[in-house]
């Protein structure tokens, strides 16, 4: 059987594809395996998932789902997505500080490539990660938790270190939200006041399709209906109607709009849990570049428009708050980030790729380890403070890459 992941751009090396119903299996196929990988939901858009041995997909571990209501966190199956249990978390008073586009995206995936929702003050999901369960090389389960002198180079691991088989997740009390949408940000607007204007709410995501001198839309949430703000603002008009991040696709797939409020995991994606947000007929890359320099990237990507729009279905401009984890890419720096979605051409955008990283590489661009991007390991290791901490972790945790891949052997040695 052909696997793939969710775009259709990857088809998987691997011989087979296990779904263990049992953590001890999970231990007795990675002890007897050669080349191992866990797979999570499929969303990356690159070869980090790939393997020539053998995939092992979590989809079919029990859904362990434990809230420590007094601890104010919550340990989870590796396997679980986002939307199986945030209802449960709202409903017993908590909620995750933050959430990415889309809830259908496994937990210990996004985890692995630190995905990450909008907001001048939030961090990537991994950040709230206080603990995780993984099978390591030799079959054995192993925890490592928050104080261990590896956890920060472990958590956003890129499947490197083992299976992960739960995480324990820090939670905030439970909340509401609402969200309007802006459209048409002039971009001069944009350019003199970005600073503001992304931190104008609980997240704030600008889009782009590069096609017009305005901003198409600007997406703030929350969280107190009073603090948004008005009608007009900086040349930006309220919506008044539902919109979809991409001009012309089907609101339905939205999560709601117009200032209604409701459940933090109902507002915070993009994207409805109860629906398939796309066909998948799509690409993603994101870069990060400090945030303080957002006007200047925006800039610089601007001289190529011409050459982007006809590739973009839109792109995001997003904010992520520093955090201390090796390989985030806003490890140590709050962060600004250019997410593009492109149409399924794969040649073309590939080609494109090394411009923008090269317009990018003043402010020291880290690519988002999860979507596609061409720069290579030496870049990226003047990128990071930690990178040769990696490599000395992952040769202490997996001597003999049993949970490597091209794209890991490509980006890392292990020291
Ligand atoms: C439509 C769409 C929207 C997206 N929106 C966002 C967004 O808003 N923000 C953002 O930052 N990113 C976003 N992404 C990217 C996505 O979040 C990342 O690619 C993420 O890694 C996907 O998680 P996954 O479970 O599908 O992992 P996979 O793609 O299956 O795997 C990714 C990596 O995680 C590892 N992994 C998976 N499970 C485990 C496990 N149990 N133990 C150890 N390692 C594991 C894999 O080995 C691999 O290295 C989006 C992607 C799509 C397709």
């Amino acid at each position: 059987m052909v696997h793939t992941n969710w775009a259709g751009n990857i088809t998987f090396g691997a011989r087979e594809v296990h779904r263990p119903g049992a953590v001890d299996e999970v231990r007795a196929l990675v002890a007897g395996a050669g080349r191992v990988r866990a797979l999570g939901s499929g969303h990356s858009f690159n070869r980090i998932a790939d393997t020539d041995g053998e995939l092992i997909s979590l989809a079919g571990l029990p859904p362990r789902v434990e809230i420590d209501a007094a601890a104010s966190r919550v340990t989870v199956a590796g396997g679980l997505r986002y939307g199986d249990f945030a209802d449960r978390l709202y409903a017993a008073g908590f909620a995750l500080p933050n959430l990415g586009s889309l809830p259908h995206i496994s937990v210990a995936g996004a985890v692995a490539t630190a995905t990450h929702g909008s907001g001048v003050r939030n961090t990537s999901l991994a950040s709230s990660v206080s603990g995780l369960e993984l099978v390591t090389a030799e079959g054995e389960l192993v925890e490592i938790r928050r104080g261990h002198p590896d956890f920060a180079g472990m958590v956003v691991g890129l499947g490197g270190f083992g299976v992960v088989t739960a995480l324990t997740l820090d939670l905030v009390p439970g909340f509401e939200i609402a969200q309007y949408v802006y459209d048409r940000l002039p971009a001069e607007e944009f350019a003199g006041h970005a600073q503001e204007i992304l931190g104008a709410g609980y997240s704030v995501s600008v889009f782009t399709t590069w096609r017009t001198d305005q901003l198409d839309q600007v997406w703030v949430k929350g969280p107190r209906t009073q603090d948004v703000p008005g009608p007009r603002w900086f040349g930006a008009t309220r919506a008044d109607g539902p919109r979809h991040p991409v001009p012309g696709m089907d609101t339905r797939h939205c999560t709601t709009q117009l200032g209604e409020p409701g459940p933090w995991q109902h507002r915070l994606p993009h994207f409805r849990m109860d629906f398939t947000p796309s066909t998948g007929r799509e690409l993603q890359s994101e870069f990060f570049v400090p945030r303080a320099n957002v006007v200047a990237a925006y800039r610089a990507l601007d001289t190529i428009r011409d050459r982007m729009s006809p590739l973009v279905q839109t792109c995001e401009i997003r904010t992520i708050a520093a955090e201390g984890l090796w390989l985030s890419p806003a490890a140590e720096r709050d962060s600004a980030a250019f997410h593009f979605t492109w149409i399924d051409d794969t040649p073309a955008v590939t080609a494109l790729l090394p411009v923008i990283e090269e317009l990018l590489s003043p402010f020291a661009v880290r690519p988002h380890w999860g979507k596609l991007f061409t720069c290579d390991a030496a870049t990226l290791r003047t990128r990071y403070d930690h990178y040769a901490d990696f490599e000395r972790l992952l040769a202490h945790y997996d001597p003999g890459g049993k949970f490597g891949n091209d794209f890991l052997d490509r980006h890392f040695t292990r020291a």
